[in-house]
């Protein structure tokens, strides 16, 4: 190129041409908001947080040492990437812990089962538990069963999720994890082994937590991997007796401390609510919590720092990584608790793994279109389409949604293949796609660019 310009410039000097028509023009200094873009697309900020938290601190479930760990390992990294007003808020909570945990076919075919205890569960003792295993094909068939028809036995109960790219499967079928074992407790169940809710034919079983009424005392209650459930319903369709020896020695250690922690990038004009964006630090205690919820923590924070490494906006973005999500979002509602008085402007969380947001969601006031379409077009050349939904936000928001009545963005994720890895041994860093991770952070900046320079107000109308 220069070659040519100097030619042109000989040329035009041989031709008897004034040089000075041929300068060219000075290309426009970049925007602050198409700085941070082009700085999101090539981001690592996100992936060296989600490196760190899986590498540095490892599985963190809430309540123990371990998740005390991530918030000091947060309270250190976010003042150093420069976010402003970081903070830990701590909270108490009542913590379980997972034990021992085996199973086996007794008969009619003797063989090893891999299980892992579902969160909240009852233990077995050191002693074991064995008996006869009644079978259900999904959860209507338990609830229809006889009263008495399980009194005494273990029972066992399988679904039919398939993976879905918004995820939409995990709701119905992981009611069998949610009240799968309060109801077999009910009815005199011994203990419940579900079939792992997940997508995948790997022998991992998937962990989650599930809740027992105060006055139903908790049974053991495990995930079977989904090959080894397989394995036990091809068993029954010989049908002869099936007996298994299950042991689980999970523990309630009784209330422990959690603690949200706060980052900033503050705005310009303090009258503008803060737009408030979460995730959560602690993990289950299988696999390091890459894609749950590492992952939401370094893309929402990835973003924040390329508004802020471009210069301020009107309103303050306030980060939050829970400290309590999986075991019961102890993290939002202290959250929620604490700020209840503040105003904030809008709410948004990322908890759905690292792969590349497909969809966009709004909830936003009629007054806001122009806001809404501004996303969406921009959102258009990402390939990113804007859904018919109402946005909700995410277990870590609900709480703050719920109380404030706020705005909501939504960004959705692909979860194809989310439920392969959720809440298992396999969540782990090398399962996380570098582009797919950067995308998201792209994403996310503009739409934190859009939302934190809107003057309007976002505030929705009071419910009815
Ligand atoms: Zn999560």
């Amino acid at each position: 190129m220069k070659n040519m310009i100097a030619k042109i410039a000989s040329v035009a000097l041989t031709a008897g041409i004034a040089q000075t028509s041929f300068a060219i023009p000075p290309a426009p200094m970049p925007t602050p908001d198409e700085q941070a873009i082009d700085a999101a697309t090539k981001d690592m900020f996100a992936w060296d947080i989600i490196q760190g938290l899986t590498t540095e601190v490892g599985p963190r479930l809430a309540g123990t040492e371990a998740e005390a760990r991530a918030r000091r390992w947060a309270a250190f990294k976010l003042p150093a990437m420069g976010f402003a007003n970081v903070r830990i808020e701590p909270y108490k909570m009542q913590t379980w812990v997972r034990g021992e945990e085996t199973a086996e076919v007794l008969q009619p075919y003797p063989q090893k089962l891999i299980v892992t205890a579902l969160g909240n569960s009852g233990s077995t003792g050191k002693a074991a538990i064995q008996g006869e295993v009644v079978y259900f094909a999904n959860l209507q068939a338990l609830q229809a069963a006889p009263v008495g028809s399980v009194k005494g036995k273990i029972v066992f109960v399988s679904h039919n999720m398939k993976p879905a790219q918004d995820g939409s499967g995990y709701g119905p079928f992981g009611q069998v994890r949610r009240i799968g074992p309060n109801i077999a407790a009910k009815m005199g169940a011994t203990a419940i082994i579900i079939r792992s809710i997940g997508t995948d034919n790997h022998r991992v079983p998937h962990t989650g937590n599930t809740n027992f009424e105060k006055s139903v005392t908790p049974i053991p209650a495990a995930a079977l991997s989904i090959p080894d459930a397989d394995n036990l319903v091809r068993m029954f369709a010989t049908n002869a007796p099936v007996q298994i020896k299950l042991i689980l020695t999970p523990k309630f250690v009784g209330e422990t401390e959690s603690g949200n922690v706060i980052a900033e990038v503050p705005g310009n004009n303090p009258k503008l609510p803060p737009i408030i964006i979460a995730c959560h630090l602690d993990s289950w205690d299988l696999g390091t919590g890459a894609i749950d919820d590492a992952a939401g923590c370094g893309i929402i924070a990835a973003a924040a720092k390329h508004l802020r490494d471009t210069g301020p906006r009107l309103r303050t973005i306030r980060i939050l990584w829970a400290g309590a999500e999986e075991v019961g979002g102890f993290g939002g509602k202290a959250y929620a608790e604490a700020h209840k008085t503040e105003p904030h402007g809008l709410a948004m969380e990322s908890d759905f793994g690292a792969d590349r947001v497909w969809r966009v969601d709004f909830k936003l006031p009629e007054s806001a279109k122009a806001l809404q379409t501004k996303i969406a077009d921009r959102f258009a050349y990402l390939g990113i389409q804007t859904g018919k939904a109402e946005a909700g936000g995410g277990t870590d928001v609900e709480p703050i949604i719920e109380a404030q009545h706020l705005s909501v963005i939504d960004l959705q994720q692909d979860g194809t293949h989310y439920f392969d890895l959720h809440h298992t041994a396999d969540d782990t860093l090398d399962k996380i796609d570098l582009k797919q991770l950067q995308q998201n952070v792209t994403a996310w900046t503009v739409v934190l660019m859009n939302v934190a320079n809107y003057e309007g107000d976002l505030s929705l109308a009071p419910k009815p």
